[in-house]
């Protein structure tokens, strides 16, 4: 990013910076404030909540029963609120942005005629990459088998820990059938963006889009000047929330990793680390394939063009808060081209989550062997293609997936409070799963930009 690069130190460095050292310190920290008989409790919140709008009022009682030290002082009145502004600047541009963007790439491919095949494309590769990840993440779980090595006793412990937590979140079940296609046509556009609902916006935008290609140019081009200005706008907009990135950055990390249940990881490391390794393999072997194959671009080249994308996803845990950043850095770092930026990108924010498909996958699985629940060759088919249309209907939120998650294990016969075991180390694995989502969409917006014949840039030299 060209104007980022202030005082000699690039941006993306200073994120980076910004990332390793609240990890660090919230890591001693968390060590620091020891015991902390409530600490699971705080973990639980932090993790399933999103984390815009987590109320102080429920920081405080989770709090309640152990004496605050200066550390929980610090979060609560310090870490958490920076944190919360960085997410919030960046989640006040995704509506505008998304809308203006794909409205305005929607009729500009529309105008040149490929907006069919561009769709097709973008749509089939998503699929099929998910699809990948989630049978790479079976395969692994299936041979691993992580949950037969958890013992009754860490089985009820966390049961007891997060019981409640899961009780409240299976308590409020999400129907999947022919309801959940029709609400994609929203009755309101306004109540859609007001609610955050982005498979309607899309839907929305995609038909302004498509509207405009049917008007004639002189009387559109009023509109498409205003959405392209909307877009401007967002783009300035994020440009200032990236220059408090380091310090939202930090804040976000120090807070999720000074609460983090380090504990937990002991019990649950065979699962944590079927997801990771999945994860790893997705990212750095299969996608790293297509982008050496299909986008005919070094690897290593995109992967450090993509630095500042990586560290977004990681920190925010949303796809959503992460868009903005993979806009602007897939046009200025990789050179995609904005139609297709503004046409790719926001769609797999909100669709393409290959890390979230591969966690789903690889949680179901695992349940069912701490369950003891036999998931037949059928059962698991079912599995991946439950994994692939929950994914594509996950909000890009932190934690977004979860409810379909629990839909998914009642489906095929997993008891759903069965996440209970999970939710203490999901927030770890939701900022990797997310990182993998979003360059799973650069990927595919990559990929786009070659196969309709244009160029990207392929060497370093754009990088400050
Ligand atoms: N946090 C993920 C995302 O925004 C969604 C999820 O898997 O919970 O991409």
């Amino acid at each position: 990013m060209h104007e980022t690069k202030a005082k000699g130190i690039p941006l993306h460095t200073k994120i980076l910076l910004a990332l390793i050292l609240g990890a660090a310190l919230g890591i001693t920290a968390n060590y620091a404030q020891r015991p902390a008989a409530f600490q699971p409790k705080l973990l639980a919140l932090l993790s399933v909540q999103p984390c815009v709008g987590l109320p102080f009022s429920a920081l405080a009682t989770a709090y309640a029963p152990a004496p605050p030290t200066w550390i929980d002082h610090l979060i609560t009145y310090v870490m958490h609120p920076v944190g919360q502004i960085f997410l919030r600047l960046l989640f006040l541009t995704v509506i505008p942005l998304v809308f203006a963007s794909l409205s305005v790439g929607v009729a500009q491919l529309g105008a040149m005629g490929n907006l069919g095949r561009i769709g097709l494309k973008t749509f089939v590769y998503f699929v099929l990459t998910m699809t990948m990840a989630v049978v790479i993440g079976l395969a692994m779980v299936n041979t691993v088998r992580p949950g037969d090595a958890i013992t009754e006793k860490t089985k009820d412990r966390l049961m007891k820990e997060y019981g409640a937590e899961a009780a409240k979140r299976t308590g409020q079940p999400v129907s999947f059938g022919v309801n959940t296609f029709v609400q994609i046509v929203p009755q309101n556009p306004l109540a859609a963006m007001v609610n955050m609902d982005m498979l309607a916006v899309i839907f929305v935008a995609l038909l302004v889009g498509v509207a405009l290609t049917k008007i004639e140019p002189e009387r559109s081009q009023h509109t498409v000047r205003l959405l392209e200005g909307v877009n401007e706008v967002m783009i300035v907009i994020i440009g200032w929330a990236m220059k408090i990135a380091p310090f939202g950055v930090f804040a976000l990390i120090f807070t999720v990793t000074a609460r983090f249940g380090l504990e937990l990881l002991a019990p649950l490391a065979m699962y944590v680390l079927i997801v990771l390794v999945g994860i790893a393999v997705q990212m750095f072997v299969v996608l790293s394939i297509l982008v050496a194959t299909l986008a005919r671009m070094s690897p290593l080249v995109f992967f450090r063009k993509v630095r500042a994308i990586m560290i977004t996803a990681f920190s925010t845990s949303s796809s959503n808060a992460t868009l903005p950043t993979t806009i602007k850095v897939s046009e200025e770092e990789l050179g995609v081209p904005p139609a297709i930026a503004g046409f790719v990108l926001p769609l797999g924010a909100t669709m393409n989550m290959n890390g979230t498909a591969l966690f789903e996958g690889v949680t179901v699985v695992f349940l069912a062997q701490v369950f003891g629940v036999d998931l037949s060759l059928g059962d698991q088919i079912i599995v991946v293609v439950m994994a692939v249309i929950t994914a594509i209907g996950a909000a890009g939120v932190p934690g977004g997936s979860l409810p379909l998650l629990i839909m998914v294990l009642a489906m095929v016969g997993v008891p759903p409070t069965g996440i209970a075991l999970i939710l203490g180390v999901d927030r770890i694995l939701d900022m990797c799963r997310t990182t993998l989502n979003v360059i799973g969409d650069v990927t595919a917006a990559a990929y786009v930009t070659r196969s309709e014949g244009y160029e990207l840039l392929t060497t370093e030299s754009a990088t400050p």
